[in-house]
Parts: C-alpha cells; structure tokens; sequence
C-alpha cells in the first residue's frame, strides 16, 4: 500500500515557514505583497482567487484584489499591469487565468515585469527554468518537487514520465525533473502506446485532466504517482487523473485528489512572493 504524500501538512509547513519570513521582511524591509487580478466571473477563478487572498492574510503578506468586469478591454488590462509593474510596493503580480474571450492572455503574462511575475508564466522566466538558472518557479511544478523531497524521493537517475505537456505543467515539470537529473519523457494526446512508457516509470505525473485515467496496470510497482488532475464529477466532488484506490495498491507513493497537490500550488506562490520581496531588497540596498 502506497505512502500518502500529503500536500496540506507539507503546504502548511511551507506556509509556516512563509509567515516567518514574512514577518522577518515586514520588520527589516517593509511588508511583501501580492496583486491579484480577476477579469470576469468565472466561478472556480473566484474560489481560486479568493483562496489565495485567504493565504496571503494568513501568512502575513498584504494581497490586493482587483476584479474587473467581464466587458473590460485589453488597454485598460494592460494598464493596470503596468500601473502595478511601476508601484515599488508591490512585489508580485498575478492574472487569474482563464481570461473572458477577447482578452488576449499571451499580451498580459508578456506585459508582466519578469521580477514581478511570481507565477513563472513569462518567457524570461520560462527561459530561466530551461537553462537552470532559477528566477521564480511555476507554482505546480515546484510543488510537486517539494512534496518528492519531503518524502524522500530522490530523482537523480530515475525514469520520470510526465503525461501532458502544458506550458503551467507538464513541459516545466519535465525540465524540473531534468534539472535533478532525472530521465525524462513527457508524452500526450499523440503518444504511441502510452502505457508503454507509463509502466518503466520510477516517477509518473499525470496532468491529463481526464478523471481516473491512469489504471493500475499502467503503473509500475513501486513508483511513485503524482496526480495533478481536477476533475469536477456529476455529483460535485473532485477527482484526479490517476485511479487512486487501485493505483495505491502498487504504488509505493501517491498524492490524492484533493489533498496532494493542489494544496502545494498556493504555497509555492506565497514563496515566489517572498522571493519576489527579497529580490526587490537587494536592488534597492
Ligand atoms: P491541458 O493544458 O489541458 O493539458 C492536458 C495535456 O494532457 C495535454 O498535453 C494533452 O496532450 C494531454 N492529453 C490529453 N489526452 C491525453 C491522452 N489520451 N493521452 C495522453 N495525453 C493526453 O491541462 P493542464 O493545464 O496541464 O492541466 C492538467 C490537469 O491538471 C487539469 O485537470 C487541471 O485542472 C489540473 N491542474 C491542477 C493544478 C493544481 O494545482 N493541482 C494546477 C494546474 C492544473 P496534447 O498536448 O497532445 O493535447
């Protein structure tokens, strides 16, 4: 029976760890904060937004919430991007995705400072994480890399496969794997027999967004299983990529849904914030 990698005790302990710095940087340097901004009324964006301003609170880092209406246009988006790039106070911007259509999201992640941009999305940052050299991580991702360190999994030399090649997940997985020296395929729609690959996998990710899509058999015995996926169901509950009550059978790690890794992706971005803070420290010593 698998270990359960638990996301919300490891999360809270990162939170923890938030809140002291947080309030180191309060004391010596001013204040972190993180500016949140929600076009539309997107209900899962509103929990998502409102979930982060929770943890902000909570970790003593000041969040600011603009929500737009849906009918807003691309120049006043991009000149509250520019209003918040150019506030020294603030250190971290995000834009809640998806955006309403008509708004374009490649404009707005482009129009974000790169030192401000603490959900990694920007192509300076992406870049960062092709070649190693770190500015703020994508919040699932390092998540994921968290919760293997806690529990001990180690990457180097191991066979990771990471199913889905997403720009916020599966393609910064693959390169976070890499960059600990894991083997590392990422495979998707078009993978040729994919439980093939799935099944010499020391390392499985799936972020598929299709529930309970990776069985048992797909899965090697011993290995450990990150579910990414968030699959609402008919009957309202969540539920992940990975058939978790059987795959946990031969498993030897496995996160659940909900409780895994979802958890970890609002604590990474509270640390991209501090680090954000930090690094605004430095330039103005
Ligand atoms: P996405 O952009 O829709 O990507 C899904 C990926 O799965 C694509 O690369 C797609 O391949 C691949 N795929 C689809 N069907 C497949 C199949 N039959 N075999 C192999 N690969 C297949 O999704 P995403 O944004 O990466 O998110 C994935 C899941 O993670 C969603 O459930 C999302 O809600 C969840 N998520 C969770 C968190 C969290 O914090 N826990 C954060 C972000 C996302 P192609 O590229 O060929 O189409």
């Amino acid at each position: 029976m698998a270990i359960l990698m638990d996301g919300k005790a490891v999360s809270a302990a990162v939170r923890e760890e938030v809140a002291r710095e947080a309030a180191a940087l309060t004391e010596q340097y001013r204040q972190p904060c993180l500016a949140v901004i929600l076009v539309g009324d997107d209900p899962a964006s509103e929990v998502y937004v409102r979930n982060k301003h929770k943890a902000c609170e909570a970790c003593g880092i000041r969040s600011l919430q603009y929500h737009l209406p849906a009918d807003t246009d691309m120049p006043t988006l991009l000149a509250l991007v520019q209003k918040l790039n150019n506030d020294p106070t603030v250190d971290g911007i995000l834009c809640q995705l998806p955006l309403p259509q008509g708004l374009s999201e490649k404009e707005v992640i482009l129009a974000i400072d790169p030192k401000k941009d603490v959900d990694a999305f920007h192509p300076v940052n992406t870049g960062r994480i092709m070649s190693g050299d770190y500015g703020f991580l994508p919040c699932t991702p390092a998540g994921i890399m968290e919760l293997l360190h806690r529990y001990g999994v180690t990457v180097k030399g191991k066979n990771c496969v990471v199913i889905g090649r997403s720009n916020i997940v599966g393609k910064p997985m693959a390169m976070l794997l890499l960059n600990e020296s894991g083997t590392v395929s990422i495979c998707h729609s078009k993978t040729e027999d994919l439980a093939f690959h799935t099944r010499n996998a020391d390392i499985l990710v799936a972020a598929v967004g299709k529930p309970r899509f990776v069985t048992a058999d797909m899965v090697k015995d011993g290995a450990a299983v990150i579910d990414v996926g968030i699959n609402r169901m008919p009957n309202g509950k969540l539920c992940g990529d990975v058939d978790f009550e059987a795959v946990q059978q031969k498993a030897a790690y496995i996160t659940p849904v909900p409780g895994g890794v979802g958890p970890m992706t609002i604590a990474m971005l509270l640390k991209n914030t501090i680090t954000a803070t930090r690094n605004h420290w430095e330039e103005e010593k």
